[in-house]
C-alpha cells in the first residue's frame, strides 16, 4: 500500500541522495595506508551512480539526452566499481575496459536512438552485470585473510549481477510485464540499487579495515621474529627455525648444519671504541654473515650479544665450512680496524656441526651444544678460525646417537620404585 503510494521520480531522488552521501562518507573515509586509494574510487564510483540515477529522473523532462547521460554514468561508475577491487587486488586499472562498456552502450543508443528502449535497457543491464561479476571475481583472488567481509561482498556482488541478469532474461523474453506493472519495476530497481549500495559501502569499509588489521599483525609477527639492532633474525627465530629444520631434516631424509659464530675481542672493541661503534660493527657483521647464507632457506640470526648462528638445510659440515670461509672471507674485505686484537681488525670465530637426518628429530639442541663445542675449540686455537665438531671429541659425544637404554637398569628401577611404595 505505502510503497504504490510512493512518487517515482522522488524515490530517484532519495536513492540518489543516500548513494551520493555514502559514497562521499568512503571518499572522506580514506586512510593514509595503501588501500585509501581504491576505498577513494569505490567511493567515487557510488557519486557518479547517483549522479547517473539524478539524470534518469530528469529524463521525463530532459529527454534523451538525460536518458543517455544517465544511463552512461552509471555504466562508468559500475566500471569504477571494478577498477577499486583490482586497485584494492594490487592490480593495475585497465582503462580501455573502462570505457568499452559506456562506449559500446553509447555506440548503440546512438544507431538505435530510441527507437528500441527493450534493448537499450537490455544492453545497459548485461553490461552493468558483466561489470559487477568482474568487481566479485576480483575481490574472490584477494589472498587470503580473515574476516567475512570479503565472502559478504562477493555475495553481494553477485546478487546484483544476478538482479540485472535476471531484469535482461525479462526484456529478452518480454514476460515481466505480464506480471508487474512497469512503476512496480522501478520500484523494485531503486530499492534494490539502494540496498546494494549501502551494503557494498559497508561492506567495503569493513574489507579495507579487516586487510589494515591483518596486514599490523603480520607485521607485528615478522618483527617479532627480528632482531632490532641488526635487522637479521633474532633467537626466537632461530628456535622456531631449529625445531622445523630438525624434523623436516629427518622427514625428508637431509642433513642439517649449524654454524656458532663469535666476534673475538668485541669487549676491547667496545672498550676502544665505544659501544655506538660497537653497534655499528655487529650490524656490518651481521651483514656480512647473511651474504655468506646465500641459498635459499638459509637462515642466519643473532643468536645474542656479539653472536651468531647460521642454520643451513641440507648441508653436511664440509657445506658449513664452505659458508665459514666465505664468512672470513667477508670479514677479510670488512677489514674493520680493532687496535685491540692481534689481527688489527675485527674477526670472529667459528664452530661448525650437522648431524645426519636419522639423528636430526628432537636433536636440536644436541646440535647446538656440538657447534658451540667447535666454536669454543676454534676460540682457544687462536680466534679468526672455524673448527668442525667432528675434530672435537667432547662435540662427537653431544652428535651422538642417545644411547637405548638396556632393559636390566628399567627392571632395577622398577623394583626400587615397588619396594618404596611397599615400604
Ligand atoms: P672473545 O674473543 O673471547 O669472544 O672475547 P669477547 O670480548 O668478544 O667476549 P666477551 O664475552 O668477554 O664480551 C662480549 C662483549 O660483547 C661484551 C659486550 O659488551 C659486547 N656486546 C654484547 N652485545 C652487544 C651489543 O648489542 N652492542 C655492543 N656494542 N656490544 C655488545
Ligand atoms: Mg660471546
Ligand atoms: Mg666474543
Amino acid at each position: 500500500m505505502v510503497l504504490s503510494a510512493l512518487h517515482i521520480p522522488t524515490l530517484f531522488i532519495v536513492t540518489a541522495i543516500v548513494i551520493a552521501f555514502s559514497g562521499l562518507v568512503l571518499v572522506m573515509a580514506r586512510g593514509r595506508d595503501t588501500d585509501s586509494g581504491a576505498v577513494a574510487l569505490w567511493g567515487l564510483a557510488m557519486l557518479l551512480g547517483a549522479a547517473g540515477i539524478s539524470l534518469l529522473a530528469l529524463e521525463t523532462t530532459q529527454g534523451e539526452t538525460a536518458h543517455r547521460a544517465g544511463n552512461i554514468t552509471i555504466l562508468v561508475g559500475t566500471a569504477c566499481s571494478w577498477t577499486a577491487a583490482r586497485l584494492f587486488g594490487g592490480r593495475r586499472p585497465m582503462p580501455w575496459l573502462i570505457l568499452a562498456g559506456p562506449a559500446l552502450w553509447l555506440a548503440a543508443s546512438l544507431l538505435i536512438g530510441r527507437g528500441s528502449p527493450q534493448a537499450l535497457l537490455f544492453l545497459a543491464c548485461v553490461t552493468g552485470a558483466l561489470y559487477t561479476l568482474a568487481t566479485a571475481w576480483e575481490l574472490s583472488r584477494l589472498d587470503a585473510m580473515p574476516g567475512r567481509s570479503r565472502q559478504g561482498a562477493i555475495l553481494l556482488l553477485v546478487l546484483h549481477a544476478g538482479f540485472y541478469l535476471l531484469r535482461a532474461l525479462g526484456l529478452l523474453l518480454m514476460t515481466e510485464t505480464t506480471w508487474l506493472t512497469d512503476r512496480e519495476i522501478m520500484l523494485a530497481m531503486m530499492l534494490e540499487a539502494l540496498l546494494h549500495t549501502l551494503g557494498m559501502a559497508f561492506m567495503f569499509l569493513a574489507l579495507s579495515k579487516e586487510r589494515t588489521q591483518h596486514r599490523s599483525v603480520t607485521r607485528l609477527r615478522e618483527l617479532a621474529l627480528l632482531d632490532g639492532l641488526t635487522g637479521i633474525g633474532n633467537r626466537r627465530q632461530f628456535d622456531v627455525a631449529l625445531a622445523r629444520e630438525t624434523e623436516l631434516g629427518q622427514r625428508d631424509d637431509m642433513p642439517l648444519a649449524l654454524l656458532m659464530i663469535d666476534v673475538d675481542h668485541f669487549k676491547a672493541f667496545n672498550d676502544v671504541y665505544g659501544h655506538q661503534a660497537g653497534d655499528d660493527c655487529l650490524r656490518a657483521i651481521a651483514g656480512a654473515i647473511q651474504a655468506a647464507a646465500r641459498r635459499p632457506g638459509d637462515i642466519a640470526v643473532r643468536y645474542g650479544g656479539e653472536e651468531f648462528a647460521v642454520l643451513l638445510p641440507r648441508a653436511e659440515e664440509e657445506g658449513g665450512m664452505v659458508v665459514a670461509e666465505l664468512i672470513h672471507a667477508r670479514m677479510r674485505e670488512l677489514a674493520i680496524p680493532h687496535a685491540g686484537s692481534p689481527q688489527g681488525r675485527v674477526t670472529v670465530s667459528i664452530g661448525t656441526a650437522a648431524l645426519p637426518p636419522a639423528l636430526l628429530s628432537g636433536r636440536g639442541e644436541a646440535l647446538v651444544a656440538a657447534a658451540d663445542h667447535a666454536l669454543y675449540a676454534a676460540k682457544a686455537a687462536g680466534r679468526n678460525r672455524a673448527w668442525m665438531a667432528s675434530q672435537l671429541a667432547a662435540a662427537q659425544a653431544a652428535l651422538r646417537p642417545p644411547e637405548p637404554r638396556s632393559p636390566e637398569p628399567r627392571r632395577a628401577e622398577a623394583a626400587a620404585s615397588l619396594s618404596r611404595r611397599a615400604g
